[in-house]
């Protein structure tokens, strides 16, 4: 955009006080990501949870000449924009800006796949059409408009996600924009529940398309399907989705992985070369190639096109660095948007000093002399102490960029400079597109603390996730249980795994755990099994829904409800008390609290117990009993509340041993992981987790001598002996020292000799063959999770919890 204040304040039916004249480029509304104060006008936004009105002073500070708000200051250096109400501002100039451009747009909503769909969309088309997009996931009521002001003159197409969380959102997004090319993607449950059924969120979504011309839709919903063609049946529908009756489909067998996807498109039938084949990803291909199509893209383009699709990388990665520098690494793609999102991002860290190295901008419709002119002037911005230009193109304007400046032809030219041995203290932001490998830059500034890492294998969880829901009805939904960093594997890493998978719900012990997920962009329902008091307000503020176990946590909770201000029905879980004896509600006290919840201002969302011991075939009668006691008291709730929410009671051997009782819904945890104690089922999982390191030393050891603290271990004849870098310290037991576990190298079993120290353990190597550096098993598969466990004389579960923060993960996709 592009308006003086004037001209903002006629559109906007504002008053200005200050310079009319200056010219507004930019919005900003939360001042910690204010990276450019040139052309931006700082926006007040209120909300009933915060009001941008406090941070007014902190933005003048930083250079911030026009504010625009609802309550005028009182600072007559500042230009100010009064309006009434700041939300609506915002949506008024969006509307008028959009309406005033004359692009193509595409509107995409749905309740999964929305930002994937919008990134891979513009991987597709943005060398097509000068395209703009909304940044991140900018969908909201907020987002929406401030995606699209960033539209230009420049610009052809724009593609912009919407969302929506509560009834009567859509009209209000519907009004500001009105796409041409319709899109809704898969609707799933979350974000329900403030929807009273299914019916009324499709509804309610469907409304974005009211001024469309073509919309397409995922129909193996069916829903979806009936009502998307009694609202729209004059407007041109084109449906896709992996059931055969959609005019975009598949129609090859997906699961034989030697053949191509071969897509069907009306009577039109090519191949594609896929190798991610998840339902999630194929459905989000077919949407892909639909738009495509509509926007005269050829087959042979479309092909091109999916082939250089790569897994889109929604965050940066931020890693310790040599020297005392962080490193945050976004060799993914480069463009003016990731670029301005970058710069937002390391502005968030405390570091005296900052480098930035750039690459060429590849892809680019702008003319060169325009696009580096608007990159230096950013960049400049951001007072890098150094500034490295890698390509020739971006190191023919280095005169424009004001901090020191180097230039280089390429990476390897770059490296060999041997520059960035004077980097200390500082935040490196790597920036490059793909073609130039920065990451060869990235592997030598990184820290290696030492070479121990977990490793973890998301399709192998993706998996076991199937095999499980293969056992149980197909409505029937899954939470997975992410509580205590999702067993030690990463809870962040797992959830976003999760909930691009489409998982229904996601569990946590603590609010801290939810909070923690939410703050990263985890949308997916979560419940807080163990909500403690002094975290209700965090419960409340970040969309959590709390286990309630007793009528005191009741009362505490409501309590706090009240004083949140909260207007809709509050989500929250029953958890009864069946035999297990930890939490829950006993029969005796169920009048009670059905009387105190139907009057208050929240909803059950469900009822559940949980099993003590469904995996052992000797309690049979004890479980089956507890099923009884869940089957009557849940029942009888139900009967009380007058209406039927969620149940479940099964957790992973429940969802094996007892899969009649799922209920609506199952809980899954360590069999997601892969493991279990029922041998038939542990054939079907696969291993999700290993602990590696490697050699450090080998030594040879003459008979008598001993090995490690206290001389516990002494050799009976000569032998040799491996030191590896894993001690008790990462959460290896010092009980299993001195012969009672052992450790794998090339698949045989070494044992441990001498005591195992904080950082260290030594192991007899005698009888492998063995070198320094070579790699070494602590687990799975030889010896595997389950051996190693009785070793430490414990299960799974507390092995995996036990393994120390300081120990690396690292995900492994196919
Ligand atoms: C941890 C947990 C589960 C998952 O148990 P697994 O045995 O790992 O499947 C299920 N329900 C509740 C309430 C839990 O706390």
């Amino acid at each position: 955009m592009n308006y003086t204040a004037k001209e903002i304040a006629q559109i906007t039916n504002s008053k200005i006080i200050g310079n009319s004249e200056i010219k507004i480029k930019n919005i900003a509304f939360d001042s910690r990501t204010i990276y450019s104060t040139r052309h931006t006008a700082f926006l007040a936004i209120n909300t009933k949870k915060n009001s941008g009105q406090k941070y007014i002073e902190n933005v003048i500070e930083k250079g911030i000449d026009t504010i625009i708000t609802e309550h005028q200051i009182d600072n007559s250096s500042i230009n100010q924009i009064i309006t009434k109400n700041s939300v609506e501002f915002l949506q008024t100039l969006a509307k008028y800006h959009f309406e005033h451009s004359d692009i193509n747009s595409i509107g995409i909503t749905g309740s999964n796949g929305k930002t994937i769909l919008k990134e891979w969309l513009y991987q597709c088309l943005s060398n097509e059409y000068v395209t703009v997009k909304s940044p991140k996931s900018f969908n909201s009521q907020i987002g929406l408009p401030l995606s699209l002001l960033q539209i230009d003159r420049k610009h052809e197409l724009g593609i912009f996600e919407v969302g929506i969380s509560k009834p009567d959102e859509m009209e209000k997004q519907e009004n500001v924009f009105h796409p041409k090319i319709g899109l809704l993607t898969h609707i799933g449950t979350a974000h329900s529940a403030n929807f009273s059924s299914e019916e009324e969120l499709i509804q309610e979504k469907l409304k974005l398309f009211k001024h469309s011309e073509i919309i397409f839709y995922n129909s193996d919903n069916e829903l979806t399907h009936k009502l998307i063609n009694q609202l729209y049946s004059s407007k041109n529908l084109i449906s896709y989705g992996l059931k055969n009756n959609n005019d975009i489909t598949i129609v090859s067998d997906v699961n034989d992985r030697i053949q191509d996807i071969k897509v069907k498109y009306f009577e039109e039938e090519f191949s594609l070369p896929i190798n991610q084949r998840d339902e999630a990803t194929l459905t989000n291909v077919l949407a892909l190639i639909g738009i495509l199509k509509e926007l005269k893209l050829s087959n042979l383009q479309i092909k091109e096109k999916i082939d250089a699709l790569k897994a889109i990388e929604m965050r940066l990665e931020s890693i310790e660095g040599i020297r005392n520098n962080l490193i945050i690494n976004d060799s993914y793609n480069l463009d003016l948007d990731s670029l301005k999102i970058a710069f937002q991002f390391i502005g968030e860290y405390n570091k005296p000093k900052k480098s930035l190295i750039l690459t060429d901008i590849l892809d680019s419709n702008e003319n060169s002399e325009e696009l580096y002119s608007e990159v230096s002037e950013l960049v400049n911005e951001q007072k890098f102490d150094k500034v490295f230009l890698i390509g020739e193109e971006i190191s023919s304007f280095y005169k424009q960029f004001n901090s020191e400046t180097y230039t280089f032809n390429n990476t390897n030219q770059f490296i060999d400079s041997k520059v960035i041995n004077d980097l200390e203290n500082q935040v490196i932001l790597l920036k490059g597109a793909r073609k130039f490998e920065i990451e060869k830059i990235k592997e030598i500034l990184e820290l290696r603390k030492h070479d121990t890492v977990l490793e973890i294998n998301l399709n192998a969880i993706l998996h076991n996730i199937n095999f499980h829901k293969s056992l149980l009805k197909p409505e029937t939904k899954m939470m997975a249980m992410v509580k205590a960093n999702a067993y030690g594997l990463g809870s962040y890493e797992i959830s976003e795994f999760l909930q691009h998978h489409h998982i229904d719900y996601l569990g946590v012990a603590f609010a801290d755990e939810g909070v923690e997920l939410r703050k990263k962009g985890i949308t997916t329902p979560i419940i807080v099994m163990n909500p403690e008091q002094h975290s209700y307000d965090s419960v409340i503020e970040y969309n959590l829904e709390p286990e309630i176990y007793s009528l005191r946590v009741l009362e505490l909770f409501n309590e706090q409800l009240i004083k949140s201000g909260n207007q809709l029905k509050y989500p929250i879980h029953i958890k009864l008390e069946t035999g297990m004896h930890r939490l829950g509600f006993k029969d005796f006290e169920l009048d009670e609290l059905t009387e105190k919840l139907n009057a208050m201002n929240v909803k059950v969302q469900s009822i559940f117990s949980h099993l003590s011991s469904s995996d052992m075939p000797e309690e049979k009668e004890f479980t089956l009993n507890q099923l009884k006691t869940f089957e009557k008291n849940s029942s009888y709730l139900i009967y009380k509340l007058g209406y039927e929410p969620i149940r479940h009671i099964l957790n992973s051997s429940g969802i094996t041993n007892y899969t009649d009782y799922q209920y609506n819904m199952v809980r899954i945890g360590i069999g997601m992981i892969g493991e279990t104690s029922n041998p038939e089922i542990k054939k079907q999982l696969q291993h999700s987790v290993s602990f590696k390191t490697v050699i450090s030393q080998i030594s040879d050891i003459k008979t008598g001598e001993s090995v490690g603290y206290s001389r516990r271990f002494k050799a009976e004849e000569d032998t040799k002996i491996a030191t590896i870098p894993v001690g008790y310290a990462d959460g290896i037991p010092r009980l299993i020292g001195n012969k009672v576990g052992n450790i794998g190298i090339n698949n045989q079993l070494c044992p441990i000799v001498g005591s195992i120290c904080m950082d260290m353990m030594m192991i007899d190597v005698d009888n492998v063959n063995a070198k320094e550096g070579d790699s070494v098993t602590i687990f799975n598969s030889n010896p595997s999770l389950e051996e190693f466990a009785k070793y430490c004389d414990t299960i799974t579960y507390e092995v995996l919890t036990s393994i120390s923060p300081r120990v690396k993960r690292i995900y492994i996709k196919n």
